[in-house]
């Protein structure tokens, strides 16, 4: 895709010397609520005002937005504030009335980007508008159909374009709502270099303790912006109330929080860097070294089963090495969630050579 710079041109054009801050409440209540958030956060660093009008709710049954009335009291908030305003959009149905009520900014949210159906569909409805979209990742961790739905959208001549990392569900039980794969985001943006990238860390969260420590692991990783709920009064929000932080607390975190330079020419730091590089470089040579003998080793005791005529896999002698492992990891400030996929890893290639092996 080439003219990728012109992604981030309605970013650029906002010359900001602080990240991007899209606050607001989770969903639109009521008029009142709505401006008096906006009020509260007007005089602040925040860009750009935000408000689920619709709202995506996991089960029936739930309060599922005010629906196309509270575009209206966003247009307040941007005639009251001056704030840019922001919201999610699912259908081409959304997308029409958003457009219609000059909305600066709307979002795909993370249950719609799992579908390329409704994505195309939005795709469609927003072909070659000069509005903001963000797309937010699906829910479950699949990098083909985040980059999807920005390519869609892409080819839709939309050229004002951001993603959203929300984290993503996960079986395992994680102190997260939605677990963050920070990983995941920076492949997407060494696929698109130029794609803004933002960080919403109330959905990460799930819980307001959270927020600042999100916040800050993505402004350490050079995120261009957070999308964060904000309520006046979180305990009482029609919805996601355990995340939602008051406006004054937003405002002490965007004082608080260290906002990092991608890069700087200062000659004492780029020395630093590259003696430090210079180190990480021969790690990792070392590294490739023991598990190239690692797996010779695998291969000879491959060798030594199939004249024993014994089987590959010895769960038992597995297990035991997987025990000590996570210990010695732990000894080594590795956590077991890492040394258990690296090793799982390493077990599996071992496994693939000594087969190999056995139908040789
Ligand atoms: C939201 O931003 O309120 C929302 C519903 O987010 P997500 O799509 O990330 O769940
Ligand atoms: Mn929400």
């Amino acid at each position: 895709m080439e003219n990728q710079k012109q992604m981030r041109k309605w970013l650029d054009d906002l010359n900001l010397d602080h990240p991007l801050v899209i606050a607001g409440p989770c969903s639109a209540e009521t008029e009142e609520q709505v401006l008096k958030i906006a009020h509260q956060l007007k005089d602040s660093d925040v860009n750009a005002f935000r408000a689920g009008i619709w709202k995506p709710r996991t089960r029936p049954g739930n309060f599922e937005g005010v629906g196309a009335i509270g575009l209206k009291w966003l247009q307040r908030v941007k005639e009251e504030t001056g704030m840019k305003i922001a919201t999610e959009v699912a259908n081409a149905n959304h997308v029409q009335l958003a457009l219609e009520h000059d909305i600066d900014i709307l979002w795909i949210g993370a249950r719609s980007t799992v579908s390329p159906f409704i994505v195309q569909e939005i795709a469609d409805a927003l072909k070659g508008t000069d509005k903001v979209v963000l797309i937010k990742n699906p829910v479950n961790p699949d990098l083909s159909l985040w980059l999807g739905g920005v390519e869609r959208i892409y080819t839709a001549d939309i050229k004002n374009i951001g993603v959203i990392h929300r984290g993503f569900s996960s079986y395992e039980k994680t102190k997260y709502r939605n677990k963050p794969e920070w990983q995941l985001a920076i492949e997407l943006q060494n696929r698109f270099p130029d794609l803004p990238l933002i960080c919403d860390p109330s959905h990460i969260a799930g819980r307001r303790d959270l927020i600042f420590d999100v916040s800050q692991a993505a402004l350490d990783l050079n995120f261009d912006g957070l999308m964060v709920e904000s309520h006046w009064n979180p305990d009482k929000a029609w919805s996601d109330a355990s995340q939602q932080i008051t406006p004054e607390t937003l405002i002490q975190y965007m004082k608080d929080w260290s906002v990092r330079v991608e890069t700087t020419d200062a000659e004492e730091y780029q020395n630093a860097l590259k003696k430090m590089r210079a180190e990480i470089d021969a790690a990792d040579q070392s590294l490739l070294d023991t598990l190239g003998k690692r797996m010779q080793v695998a291969e000879a005791i491959g060798k030594l089963k199939k004249d024993n005529n014994v089987s590959v896999l010895q769960s038992k002698r597995w297990n035991e090495i997987l025990g000590k492992m996570i210990l010695e990891g732990e000894e080594r400030g590795l956590s077991e969630e890492f040394v258990l996929r690296f090793f799982k890893a390493i077990h599996q290639e071992s496994i693939n050579h000594q087969e190999s092996i056995m139908n040789a």
